[in-house]
């Protein structure tokens, strides 16, 4: 019911403000409209920032939906502590900050400070990494904070150091559309960064001479735009770039002036490469790519001089990680290709601030302010900065290091801020017992379905996105406000609050009474430039002061923002230095004096020997696992999973299987899997059930799964739990591109969907409660707008009629069953309102006729079905209504053979379909799948013909 103000009320007052997305990498600005009256303030519209230099304007599906994930609804709003009897009970902020201080306070008198750490997470903000890193590592005295940005970019970060001297990312966004070639090596850049995605599609149709290599095991919706794909076999990535430095070495293609005068270490490197056979037919055999093709991509590499090498995951995620980071830097050293505008190796993190907590330090083996433990006169410098009494001596556990130390006994006390280990991390099975066995952990989160809950002594609630108030940095140095726009909900705090009134009850209230973000960031920026020399120039460079270390992160002018410039900050990529008129300047392309961050300024080229993936397949498990982002959710679902739109793209868990491999163990497309690792004994490692998805973009020997389904939203969705806790030993991170595993059916008797209004069952627990009385081996929950819809599947023969009097609430209204399929349709009602709908099929096979969940989702929000929607609800749809298929289209909410049947009557590409259905119109995310449906149709239709004729 809308509430009219009366005629003399004060009218709402509405007022514009931007902001970043607190998704991926890109770091997009977001322009949000506000109405704002006497009791609150609401966000009433949302779009990209025109302004902002990362996105001028666009968003994503993702962003796009940001508004849809605001409820107070699943909030945390009061702090919580276990009692005695294991329940969490809510307490004061005073009651749980006391206890959190008290307990640090006896762990480092009994234990030493060594025994508390820290989990962080690229979600937080800056200002909120910074206060974590000066209490943790300055204060309470142990090295121990590490972050999930170790699962995302972590073996960046070391092969920018080992060849820069610094953790620093050459490149620009700008740089992708002044490049004459773009290699994406391991980014499905089109799902993962799509916004960027849409930058480098748009750059190639204003520039035909760009040219685009696409280097991934998978064909993936990156390879729309794509003149060269290289389907490669998994983990062979530094064999193709060593084959590459080879190449270029024996075609006359180096840069040798640039070699001579600003880099070391190549003679090294190539004679590492040469120790295998560099002919071109012995990397394709060893690669498993077309020798011509791979031809092509050296050549077009070699002969270009402005070109980047964007990398992502595909390349860190491995227990080489590092060392193919390198192989690619070495390419662009060996050629001269960095530090000129479209030319350098870009490094694209996952997260939306992974950058801003290397920036403060927030990596175990890192100290703060690009500083680490291993420079001389770090530790001493931070220390005098913070006058801070414990500073570590070395670097601290990284994240699977980490929780193994917490299984060992070593740590006693975790705080855990803005991620979830408990779904997110390999071997996720030994995460969740190590999190059980410690002493005290601590919990600071804003979601109330985030997994990691479940093992938390101390709930701290947390303010989210549009309450948070701070910087991030995004893939290309950009610093941009995120700010704080509504209020947090009933007692959520902000994170670095909760630390700062910790270390104040530690006894320091010097170095933690801070007055807000504003001031912690000013203290963050002063920290970067306190004894921080320029860059030294080769000629007439001074030597430095014995007491100064150089970084290239300086972000020092910073330092002098008042509140109000902070606020109206633009976003501005380090180092920032200030105009000769005092304007701030900030630092769009690094290196470009070819002057690095080394003893000498000089680049090092690593030698590099490839490596395969260690964790090794067997008879048991002939699989290659490859895991990964979709495009409509956000890590492990906590936040995405609020807009119903979000959900219906990849609405269950799934695994993507080579016809060949489905073809020999009998599973067809829709059916349910089971998937299973070993471990080091051989018994049995996870247990993930899925849909198959048959696609001939995936490897034969190799599939992929999600890495985002959570406990709450499915039965066994966990991705982590299949694979083995290997880490890059250089970089800490782990091999979560390649598990080892088996696929097989998973054995039902019966599948089921069942729809049910919110508010009916509490949650997953419901849901997974009712389900073992049905003996059920599989279910995925599925919110939408008006209703939950839930995939069910299981083995005996349950007696539906009992289960649903017991568990939904009420009666079946309506009761169709056909016994000799086993099949069952049914309603239930309250006051002529639908409160459930349930539709069984038996049998393994999902049903050919899928419901319409659109209609029924308009049956659940109806007061009074007519009669005609009362008659048609046994069959799932109105007569006439056709199915629409998985959702291509999230915006528009457009489905696959809606799609497919507009294509078959005509509409012959993306353009025609836009016009037709709207599809691909709002944010783009969806234009690469509408392409590839396009051209299956036409190559069916092509097919078709060819068989007639
Ligand atoms: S690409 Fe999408 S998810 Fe990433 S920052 Fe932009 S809007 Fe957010």
């Amino acid at each position: 019911m809308q509430v009219r103000n009366p005629p003399d009320a004060p009218q709402p007052a509405r007022c514009r403000a931007t902001t970043t997305c607190p998704y991926c990498g890109v770091g997009c600005g977001v322009a949000v409209e506000l109405e704002q009256d006497q009791d609150s303030v609401r966000i009433v519209s949302l779009s990209g920032d025109v302004a902002h230099p990362a996105n001028h304007g666009r968003l994503c599906v993702k962003g796009s939906a940001l508004a849809e994930t605001l409820s107070a609804d699943g909030r945390l709003t009061m702090p919580q502590v276990r009692d005695e009897a294991g329940v969490l009970r809510e307490v004061s902020w005073e009651t749980a900050l006391n206890l959190i201080a008290a307990r640090f306070a006896d762990l480092s008198r009994t234990h030493g400070g060594e025994s508390i750490a820290a989990y962080l997470s690229g979600q937080l903000l800056t200002e909120d990494y910074y206060v974590a890193n000066k209490l943790f590592k300055g204060f309470i005295g142990t090295p121990h904070l590490d972050t999930n940005s170790r699962l995302c970019m972590a073996s960046a970060v070391v092969a920018h150091k080992r060849a820069f001297g610094a953790d620093a990312v050459p490149c620009s966004y700008e740089d992708l559309e002044r490049a004459e070639l773009v290699v994406l090596v391991g980014s499905n850049l089109a799902w993962n960064h799509p916004v960027l995605f849409q930058r480098l599609k748009q750059a190639r149709i204003d520039n035909p001479l760009l040219r685009i290599v696409v280097i991934d095991p998978r064909v993936t919706d990156s390879c729309e735009i794509a003149d060269l794909y290289l389907g490669l076999r998994p983990g062979s990535d530094a064999r193709l770039f060593n084959g590459l430095l080879a190449y270029m070495a024996d075609r006359g293609r180096l840069d040798r002036l640039y070699l001579k005068a600003h880099t070391q270490g190549f003679d090294a490197a190539l004679k590492a490469a040469r120790r295998e056979d560099c002919s071109l037919a012995a990397i394709a055999r060893d690669c498993d790519v077309d020798v011509e093709r791979l031809e092509t991509f050296y050549y077009w590499f070699a002969t270009q001089l402005h070109v980047v090498t964007l990398f992502s995951q595909g390349v860190n995620q491995s227990t080489s990680g590092t060392d193919k980071g390198n192989a690619i830097i070495n390419c662009h050293l060996a050629g001269g290709k960095l530090g000129l505008p479209g030319a350098g190796p870009f490094s694209i993190t996952g997260q939306p601030n992974a950058m801003g907590g290397r920036e403060v330090g927030g990596l175990a083996n890192q100290l703060a302010a690009h500083m680490d433990y291993e420079t001389p006169g770090a530790r001493e410098l931070v220390g005098e900065f913070w006058n801070a009494p414990n500073i570590p001596q070395g670097p601290g556990h990284k994240a699977v290091e980490l929780f193994a130390a917490i299984e060992r006994g070593e740590i006693q006390a975790l705080w855990i801020m803005a991620t979830n280990p408990a779904v997110s991390l390999p071997d996720s099975t030994r995460v969740r017992a190590a999190l059980a066995a410690c002493p005290l952990v601590i919990v600071s989160e804003c979601m109330a379905d985030s997994d990691t809950l479940a093992y938390a002594d101390v709930v701290l609630p947390a303010s989210s996105w549009s309450e948070k108030d701070g910087t991030v940095t995004n893939s290309e140095r950009c610093i941009s406000r995120q700010r704080g726009l509504l209020a947090p909900p009933g007692e959520a705090r902000h994170d670095w609050w909760q630390l700062a009134e910790v270390g104040k009850r530690m006894g320091y209230q010097a170095a933690f009474g801070y007055s807000g973000p504003h001031a912690i960031f000013r203290e963050h920026a002063r920290l970067s430039g306190f004894r921080n020399v320029a860059p030294r120039h080769k000629a007439g460079s001074k030597p430095l002061a014995a007491s100064s270390i150089r970084r290239l992160f300086n972000i020092a002018p910073l330092a002098e923002l008042d509140r109000e410039g902070y606020d109206a900050l633009r976003p501005i990529q380090w180092p920032v230095r200030r105009g000769e008129k005092g304007e701030l300047i900030g630092t769009l392309r690094l290196f470009e004096d070819a002057t690095f961050n080394t003893p000498n300024g000089r680049a090092r080229l690593v030698p590099v020997t490839p490596q395969l993936p260690h964790q090794a397949l067997s008879d048991a498990t002939p699989l290659r696992l490859n895991t990964g982002r979709i495009r409509d959710q956000w890590h492990t679902m906590t936040r995405t999973a609020r807009s119903a739109r979000l959900m219906n793209h990849r609405a269950e868990p799934f695994v993507e299987l080579h016809p060949q491999d489905a073809a020999a163990r009998g599973l067809q497309d829709g059916a349910l899997a089971q998937l299973a690792g070993r471990d080091e004994q051989g018994s049995v490692r996870g247990d993930y059930r899925a849909r198959v998805r048959i696609s001939h973009g995936q490897r034969q020997g190799e599939v992929f799964i999600p890495m985002h389904w959570n406990d709450h939203f499915a039965s066994h969705g966990r991705a982590g739990a299949l694979l083995a806790g290997l880490v890059d030993p250089l970089s800490g991170q782990p091999e979560s591109k390649h598990g080892a595993v088996d696929v097989m059916p998973l054995p039902c008797e019966w599948q089921a969907t069942l729809l049910i209004a919110p508010g009916v069952w509490g949650g997953h627990e419901d849901l997974a409660g009712a389900m073992a009385e049905l003996e059920g081996c599989y279910w995925a929950r599925i919110p939408q707008a008006t209703l939950v819809r839930c995939q069910l599947a299981g083995e005996g023969q349950p007696d539906w009629a009992l289960w649903c009097e017991r568990h939904l609430s009420v009666q079946a209204g309506l009761w169709a069953q056909d016994v000799a399929q086993g099949g069952i349709s049914a309603a239930g009602f309250r006051e002529g309102r639908l409160i459930w709908w349930l539709k069984v099929t038996a049998g393994a096979a999902r049903s050919d006729r899928q419901p319409n969940i659109a209609w029924l989702g308009e049956c659940f929000a109806s007061d009074q079905l007519s009669a005609l929607e009362r008659r048609s609800l046994l069959a799932g749809r109105l007569s006439g209504q056709a199915d629409v298929g998985t959702m291509v289209c999230a915006c528009h909410q457009v489905g696959e053979l809606t799609i497919r049947q507009a294509i078959q009557s005509g509409d012959r590409c993306v353009e025609a379909l836009g016009a037709r259905l709207a599809c691909g119109t709002r944010c783009g995310s969806c234009l690469p799948e509408l392409k590839r449906l396009v051209e299956e149709e036409r190559s069916d239709e092509r097919t078709d013909s060819l068989e007639m004729a």
